[in-house]
């Protein structure tokens, strides 16, 4: 490729919304340009480096034995309905009708499809196992579209789905694409690291996520300093702290004017947080559910969505706390009625002694509350979301928090969706059995993203080699200077012949001008030809990653020179 020729326009300027360096290089560098909100065309080089990706994933799923199919990305609504996600998935789905005025969606995803295909093609256990995957476009209309390919409405996803006849088949599944996965990260040079995830109802090590620490990261992530043990902090469990030990005393009532905060209840009283329980209320479509944690303990909202069993948990109005009986600012678990709100109290809240709540009146908290005698919760679990030096729940020792990327997924959906819409086979003995599957997510186009939050520097985005868009940029310094411009496009020629994926930069451009974008577009190697690489027989290679200069000999096997750098980047 002649950059005279190359469809990169770069930017000087950066628009304002993009916040995220990947957005912000991916625009001054050329690589892609906005559409609507959180929908992009890939310009060429970007489209290269999505292919890399795409090679790598492709090479690694065939290798695990997966086979790649393409399902339709227009769905019928049917399908959604009998497995019930019609409704539930919400705002987020891309919806549409036909002329005749059918329902469609846009594939968020393919759980439906690809369950409904292999019911009709999968009768019998001898084809089993079957892993099959597609790459290609998903639609969710998200929220919060933002940080460029980060969090995009149309994006580039990998799916795989496995079928097995039993949890013994969906283990070895699961654990080949787990370690395809890790391959895959890993060819892409990226700093990565498995972590285990919710896995919603389903429960137990049913789920990982493959995150790329970077502070960018929209995921929090914990992991023990001590023993291997990493989680999305949604998931990180915690065990109850040490049951108290001190005699229960008399409730007793005590005003509080205006103290609406844990914190402020507390400094009123001169009582140390920790004997204090706050409430956090929430709205489902079970009704009002009220959650019960140490003042200096937060609620994870999706180990209550566990707990209770709901799909959506927003937060409740004054009006909904009125109608339970209690009031904002003052809630706390004695006297609330089960059948006006779901009450769940944190394991640890089960625990404490002589503790203050609020009264669920107005200006009135309680003092030396004690679990069981003054309330019973509806629901009793691990509700709380792990902090910072909080012990390890494997070894106890302290964890530490992180920002992460997620960029893949694996799933043990076990049989949620064969039963849903009866996608069963028949075993040795002839008997009717639903299939056990898997799913498994890579966000390629996410992956090119997190790839430059974590490479890149003032001057712009260092590719890894693995899923550079090319791999070695030829600078002629003076394109007017016959011999040496012969002398870079001979090189130009050699290189592409080798197989070495190389541009020339033929502009009649001052050298500055050409490096800045060099630098910018982060080819991985950069080679000037002046009158001195001529006179002195030498070659200057900069490598983009370290700054480093060589000098490689043209009177050695130069080529050979530059493969091993490549290799080794
Ligand atoms: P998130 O929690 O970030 O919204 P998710 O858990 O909903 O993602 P999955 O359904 O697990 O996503 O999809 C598989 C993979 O697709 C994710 O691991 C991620 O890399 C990618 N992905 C999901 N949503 C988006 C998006 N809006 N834009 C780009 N990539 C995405
Ligand atoms: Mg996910």
């Amino acid at each position: 490729m002649r950059v005279s020729r190359l469809y990169a326009p770069t930017l000087r300027e950066v628009p304002a919304e993009a916040e995220v360096i990947s957005h912000q290089l991916m625009l001054r560098a050329g690589f892609m340009r906005k559409a609507a909100g959180g929908i992009y065309s890939y310009l060429p080089l970007a489209l290269r480096v999505l292919k890399k990706i795409e090679t790598i994933v492709r090479e690694e799923m065939d290798r695990a034995g997966a086979q790649e199919l393409l399902m339709p990305i227009v769905q019928p609504a049917e399908m959604w309905q009998e497995s019930g996600r019609w409704d539930v998935y919400g705002a987020e789905m891309f919806r549409l009708n036909d002329r005749h005025s059918r329902n469609f969606c846009l594939g968020p995803t393919h759980e439906e499809m690809v369950t409904t295909l292999i019911r009709s093609d999968v009768r019998s256990y001898r084809q089993l196992p079957l892993n099959v995957y597609q790459i290609q476009n998903k639609f969710r209309d998200e929220r919060r579209p933002r940080f460029g390919l980060m969090r995009g409405r149309e994006f580039i996803m990998k799916d795989a789905y496995s079928f097995d006849r039993d949890e013994a088949g969906l283990d070895s599944a699961y654990k080949a694409m787990y370690e395809a996965y890790t391959r895959i990260f890993t060819r892409c040079g990226l700093n990565f690291r498995p972590v285990e995830a919710d896995s919603g109802a389903i429960g137990g090590s049913g789920s990982h996520e493959f995150m790329v620490i970077a502070e960018s990261g929209e995921a929090e992530i914990v992991f023990c300093s001590s023993c291997s043990y990493a989680a999305n902090v949604e998931k990180a469990e915690l065990k109850p702290l040490e049951t108290e030990t001190e005699e229960p005393g008399t409730v007793k009532q005590v005003e509080t004017p205006n103290c609406k905060t844990i914190a402020a209840v507390c400094q009123f009283l001169g009582l140390p947080v920790e004997k204090s329980v706050k409430a956090v209320a929430y709205k489902s479509e079970k009704g009002l559910i009220l959650c019960f944690v140490r003042g200096d303990h937060e609620v994870n909202e999706v180990k209550v969505i566990n707990t209770c069993g709901v799909n959506n948990l927003e937060m409740a109005s004054e009006e909904d706390l009125l109608n339970a009986e209690t009031v904002p600012g003052f809630m706390g678990p004695v006297g609330l009625k089960h059948d006006k709100a779901v009450v769940v109290a944190d394991n640890t809240v089960m625990g404490m002694r002589n503790f203050c709540c609020g009264a669920n009146k107005v200006d009135v908290h309680y003092l030396n509350v004690n679990p069981k005698r003054d309330f019973e919760p509806t629901f009793t679990a691990d509700i709380r979301l792990i902090q910072e030096s909080d012990p390890c729940p494997h070894c106890g020792a302290k964890v530490t928090k992180a920002k992460g990327i997620e960029v893949g997924q694996v799933f043990k959906l076990f049989t949620k969706y064969s039963e849903a819409l009866k996608a069963n086979y028949l075993d040795e003995n002839g008997k009717e059995k639903p299939l056990v599957m898997g799913c498994y997510g890579v966000g390629v186009s996410r992956t090119m993203a997190a790839a430059i939050e974590q490479n890149n520097d003032e001057d712009g985005i260092i590719w890894p080699a693995a899923i550079a868009p090319y791999q070695v940029l030829v600078v002629p310094v003076n394109v007017k200077d016959e011999e040496s411009n012969n002398f870079a496009e001979g090189l130009y020629e050699q290189l592409l012949q080798s197989g070495i994926e190389t541009v020339i930069d033929d502009r009649k451009e001052r050298p500055g001008v050409k490096f800045k974008d060099a630098d910018l577009i982060g080819y991985p190697l950069r080679i000037v030809v002046g009158p001195k690489t001529l006179s002195e027989q030498m070659l200057e290679v900069k490598l983009r990653k370290s700054g480093e200069i060589r000098m490689l000999s043209l009177k050695e096997d130069y080529l050979a020179d530059i493969r091993s750098l490549l290799n080794g980047m």
